[in-house]
């Protein structure tokens, strides 16, 4: 079943003319739960891995595995692609034992899935994982969306918005940051889904301001952020992975497509 995003309830542009600039295109992956393969885009699901090729461990926790989180291909995500050229996979996986402050330690591997021969299957994941850090396994509906900054908006803008945006929010009851601007839950490119105001992450490598690549929220069903609901699932909540990030958060990947590699960064609020 596919997942649709009703349109915005306010003409956002109109309102707001100065986020514009602030427009971006991100892809919702709408996790539900289902049996995905290891050749279906996936939340929790198997990898398509290398039998050849060593399963990734914990450097934090040596000899842990780490556990899969997120699988794409191209075809299910071809814009924005979080691809380099030559590739059409993309796995994620992190190590879900506790990590002061951070949570999880994610892995990004990027592929050609036809050079993937024989597939590896996934060791068990660790005893005592983190409450809520191994993602139970998730089909996804990819669904590209437009959204615009909202933590992430200059700090002159947002003061020169503020007053409009109060008023607006007197008027209709829409608040720009929960129904207007970033869409919630686990999605690819566009703007950071951040549960709180973060620094945005620089290469370590060439100082230049990372690309983000990927959110995984605990959750894409919020009361408070009504408006951003599928409409298939407003009849019923929907399952989903049954994560549970910090408190109720998520992760947030950051790549560098400039240095050799794309070295990647996480933030998790
Ligand atoms: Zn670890
Ligand atoms: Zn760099």
């Amino acid at each position: 079943m596919t997942r649709r995003t009703p349109p915005r309830p306010l003409d956002v542009e109109a309102l707001f003319p100065e986020v514009a600039a602030f427009r971006r295109n991100t892809v919702r992956l709408h996790p539900r739960r289902g049996e995905p393969g290891p050749g279906d885009s996936s939340l929790g699901g198997p990898l398509r891995w290398p039998a050849e090729e060593p399963w990734p461990l914990c450097p934090e926790h040596p000899g842990s595995p780490m556990v899969p989180v997120v699988q794409l291909y191209r075809a299910d995500v071809p814009d924005p692609a979080p691809f380099p050229p030559g590739c059409d996979l993309l796995q994620v996986l992190w190590c879900p034992r506790r990590h002061d402050h951070r949570w999880v330690v994610p892995s990004v591997h990027r592929r050609s899935a036809a050079a993937v021969g024989a597939v590896r299957p996934a060791p068990p994941a660790p005893p005592e994982p983190g409450y809520g850090q191994v993602p139970r396994p998730c089909v996804l509906h990819p669904e590209r969306v437009t959204e615009y900054a909202s933590w992430d908006l200059p700090q002159d803008l947002w003061d020169a918005l503020e007053d409009r945006i109060e008023q607006v929010e007197a008027e209709t009851g829409w608040d720009y940051q929960y129904h207007l601007s970033t869409a919630p839950g686990t999605k690819v490119g566009g703007w950071p889904g951040w549960a709180q105001e973060q620094p945005w992450p620089h290469c370590a490598g060439c100082r230049a301001p990372m690309h983000h690549l990927l959110t995984v929220e605990s959750t894409e069903e919020h009361d408070c952020r009504w408006a951003w609901t599928p409409v298939e699932d407003r009849a019923a909540p929907a399952e989903g992975a049954d994560l549970s990030l910090g408190d109720l958060g998520g992760v947030y990947l950051f790549e560098c497509r400039s240095c050799p590699g794309r070295p990647v960064t996480h933030r998790a609020c």
